[in-house]
């Protein structure tokens, strides 16, 4: 190990990242260098990005401590029982790597995970003196997200939401069931434990800085997890209550879904084939249809065909309305926001610019399709001044009138 170059490990331990989808820069509190104080800053843009097996870019600012581990969870090319090529950074090689990049402007900042060596807390304590060394012997001021390690000590843990912007426990898979088959080493109890002490920490400290000023920030960018789709029998339906789960105990940022990517020497317990990646987009759509639509986690799973899963060829909204089609049309002159949310293919911003629009005018069909993207989807669930849909909405084809064409790609085109 000892004859690897920097570069060797770099190479290593940022490749052996890049399956952690879970590293959004968003939502930090605003800091930055200007006046000559310190370095970095939160804002702004870097080459954070990487991109995972399939194709995708997954936003970077990311490596591992190291990819050795201890524990043998079958989805991870890091496990015990991997064949791969292994490396370790020391807490002061990252903090270099970090600085220097920032230096070059790079990176906006930090995405740190590890493997597990020697035992969860030895491990957590390393990420942690990362972030201190960062911190506070180079104030550097960019952004950090830190994994945190659920079975490690408490402490370490809160440590890490006094340096990091982000804490992210990854709740791995939708099943309890699951977790015991595929990651037998971890605990959903020990990882729902400890996103629930990371959420009170949150609280205390939001509270603490309402009445101090100079009370400490504690994890400012609030708490991610991830959760790997595909690696077990769990549907759509049980990962959509789960993450509504989440959402509700530990107010949690986001929930990311990883489509679970068949690794070098994968686990013969694995499936042999990789989940359609559109299941991951719909999944993407259900959580905002929860966060941003209003819908209750039921009604997106009343979204869910008979086995449970949501339908790959149109999107869950317009899956919702085709079934619950006596909420339609809604009126866009007379309806509520709430109403305007649930018309398929209305945004949230298309909503916004319909409500200010009506304040002047009674709008026409025209409007609309000048204020949306497609008038041929929201036409048959909307009534304006001059159209009505009539028997369009009810028509027993509609479904096979929006979902989009499936077209075969030219095999020799340029
Ligand atoms: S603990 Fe983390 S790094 Fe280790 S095998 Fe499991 S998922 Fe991979």
């Amino acid at each position: 190990m000892s004859s690897l170059t920097t570069l060797q490990k770099l190479e290593i331990l940022a490749d052996a990242a890049k399956y952690d989808a879970s590293c959004a820069s968003s939502g930090t509190a605003k800091r930055n260098s200007l006046g000559g104080k310190g370095i970095g800053s939160t804002e702004g843009m870097g080459i954070c990005h990487a991109y995972a097996p399939d194709g995708r870019c997954i936003s970077l600012l990311k490596i591992l401590l190291t990819n050795h581990c201890v524990f043998d969870c079958h989805y991870c090319v890091n496990r015990k029982s991997s064949n791969v090529r292994r490396a370790r950074f020391t807490p002061q090689e990252v903090v270099d790597l970090t600085l220097s990049f920032y230096r070059r402007n790079y990176i906006e900042g930090l995405f740190l995970s590890s493997g597990i060596v020697k035992s969860s807390s030895h491990t957590m304590e390393q990420l942690v003196e990362v972030a201190r060394i960062l911190r506070e012997e180079h104030d550097f001021r960019g952004y950090i997200h830190l994994k945190t390690i659920p079975e490690a000590d408490p402490q370490l843990v809160h440590q890490a939401g006094l340096y990091a912007d982000r804490v992210s426990i990854n709740v791995e898979l939708p099943t309890d069931a699951g977790l015991v088959r595929l990651a037998p080493d971890k605990s959903a109890r020990q990882i729902e434990g400890a996103m629930g002490k990371l959420r009170s920490d949150i609280v205390e400290a939001k509270d603490a800085r309402k009445r101090f000023r100079h009370a400490p920030r504690f994890a400012p960018a609030g708490q991610s997890t991830q959760m790997i789709v595909g690696a077990d029998a769990a549907t759509d339906a049980d990962i959509v209550g789960k993450a509504s789960r989440l959402y509700d105990n530990f107010r949690l940022r986001r929930v990311y879904y990883s489509a679970f990517s068949p690794i070098p020497d994968a686990s013969a317990v694995l499936p042999l084939k990789r989940p359609p990646l559109i299941r991951e987009h719909r999944l993407y759509q259900s959580d905002w249809l929860m966060r941003f639509y209003g819908y209750q986690p039921a009604e997106v799973m009343q979204a869910t065909e008979a086995d449970g899963m949501l339908p790959l060829d149109i999107d869950p909204k317009l899956a919702w309305a085709l079934k619950f089609r006596e909420a339609f049309p809604v009126d866009v002159n007379r309806a509520g926001r709430e109403q305007l949310l649930r018309v398929p293919g209305l945004g949230v911003k298309a909503v916004q610019r319909i409500l200010a629009s009506r304040r002047h005018r009674t709008l026409r069909l025209d409007d609309v399709a000048r204020l949306t993207q497609s008038i041929a989807k929201v036409r048959p669930f909307i009534c304006t001044l001059d159209w009505r849909p009539v028997t369009l909405t009810d028509r027993a084809d509609l479904r096979a009138l929006l979902a989009p064409r499936q077209e075969q790609l030219e095999l020799f085109a340029a």
